[in-house]
């Protein structure tokens, strides 16, 4: 695409340095393939920054959370109970395996996942005759879901949780890096993600033998054998020796990145306090959001799309929030939970321009505009 010099994006990626480094030593050593010495150092790298026991690293989030289901056994004609306020890469991978999605409606604190609506939920599919085998919950946005309720329920069904992380890597519940909480967790290290590997993602589990699985489905299930031999279907997901080069080095910033990203959301919500009506998502107390993106609802008598228009005339980009999987033509069959919140948000938010290189005057420039447009006259 082309685009008029001076744009301000949505979320862009930000290197820190040393990617090259890394990726030049992969090129001089030849290892320019699904194996090599930076594989296995950046699943060291995102052990040691979320605390996770054990990281597969694969070639996309999505790729993540369909060998996430596999390993937990999500098979043909089971449910997932799924957050309906997320992007569609969160509920494609239930229907590669055959199963279907149940969607759960979020609750105003943290916009994700309400534990009230997973527990009707569950308990009404009980009822109907069928025990869900596995329950999807995302952070949107960076923000944390409610874990301690959601895990909660999740133990007194004995139902496994897989945490969908993929816009959270950095973020904390309770001090616990998102990812870590549930049986098994992923991230996405797509380029407009908080650290990217241009396209990447990574499954992080405490379970030895989930791990083990994943890792085996994800190189084609090849058994341990001198020739070919193959018991089970698997796929090609591995992660390439070049983009976890760029993944050790974006690694070393994620902190810092994580800094950077709430400037820019603490310097919107100071910038615009005087617009009242103008509401952000503060953060719970026992959340902290790595702030991937800053979002807003806007007063009333403005709609999402005519300020999306507006700034992009002025060459800004912005987006509309995630539109809920319960509405989508997809999932028109799909069973689903709740009263509607999504739907509001998605009719009355915006995501705002929030990469972490986002200059002063970028801010300024994005702030002036939502003020001219969002001021009572
Ligand atoms: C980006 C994203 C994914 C998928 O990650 P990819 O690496 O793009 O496949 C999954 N879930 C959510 C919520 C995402 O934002």
């Amino acid at each position: 695409m082309n685009y008029k010099p001076g744009r301000v994006f949505l979320s862009v990626p930000h290197m820190g340095g040393h990617e090259k480094n890394y990726v030049q030593k992969a090129l001089e050593d030849n290892w320019v393939s699904t194996a090599g010495p930076n594989l296995a150092g950046f699943e060291h790298d995102i052990c040691q920054h979320t605390n996770a026991r054990f990281a597969v690293a694969l070639n996309t989030g999505t790729a993540a959370l369909h060998l996430a289901l596999r390993v937990l056994g999500v098979g043909p004609g089971d449910e997932v109970l799924c957050s309906t306020f997320t992007f569609v890469a969160t509920a494609n991978p239930i229907l590669y395996v055959g199963a279907t999605p149940v969607f759960v409606e979020s609750e105003p604190e943290t916009w994700n996942m309400c534990p009230d609506t997973l527990s009707k939920a569950i308990a009404a599919r009980i009822e109907a005759g069928k025990k869900p085998a596995c329950i999807l919950v995302v952070h949107l946005y960076g923000m944390p879901a409610k874990m301690k309720e959601i895990l909660a329920v999740a133990e007194m069904y004995g139902i496994p949780v897989l945490e969908d992380a993929a816009e959270a890597l950095g973020s904390r519940y309770s001090g616990h890096q998102v990812g870590t909480l549930g049986t098994i967790g992923i991230f996405s290290f797509n380029g407009n993600k908080i650290i990217t590997t241009s396209g990447g993602g990574a499954l992080i589990t405490a379970n030895e033998q989930l791990a083990a699985q994943a890792h085996f489905l994800a190189t084609q299930a090849k058994e341990p054998a001198p020739f070919y031999q193959h018991a089970q279907m698997g796929y090609n997901y591995r992660l390439s020796n070049i983009s976890a080069g760029i993944g050790r080095g974006q690694i070393e910033v994620l902190e810092k990145r994580v800094k950077q990203r709430r400037e820019v959301y603490a310097y919107y919500r100071e910038r615009l306090k005087t617009l009242e009506e103008l509401v952000f998502l503060p953060e719970p107390k026992t959340c902290f959001s790595n702030r991937w993106l800053t979002t807003v609802l806007l007063p009333e008598n403005h709609t999402p799309e005519s300020i999306r228009q507006a700034l992009e005339a002025e060459n800004i980009e912005t987006r509309p929030l995630w539109k809920p999987l319960h509405l989508q033509p997809l999932f028109k069959d799909a069973p689903y939970y709740g009263d509607g919140l999504s739907e509001w948000l998605f009719s009355r938010g915006l995501c705002l321009p929030s990469s972490s290189s986002l200059t002063e005057e970028e801010l300024d420039k994005v702030i002036k505009h939502l003020q001219r447009l969002l001021e009572v006259v």
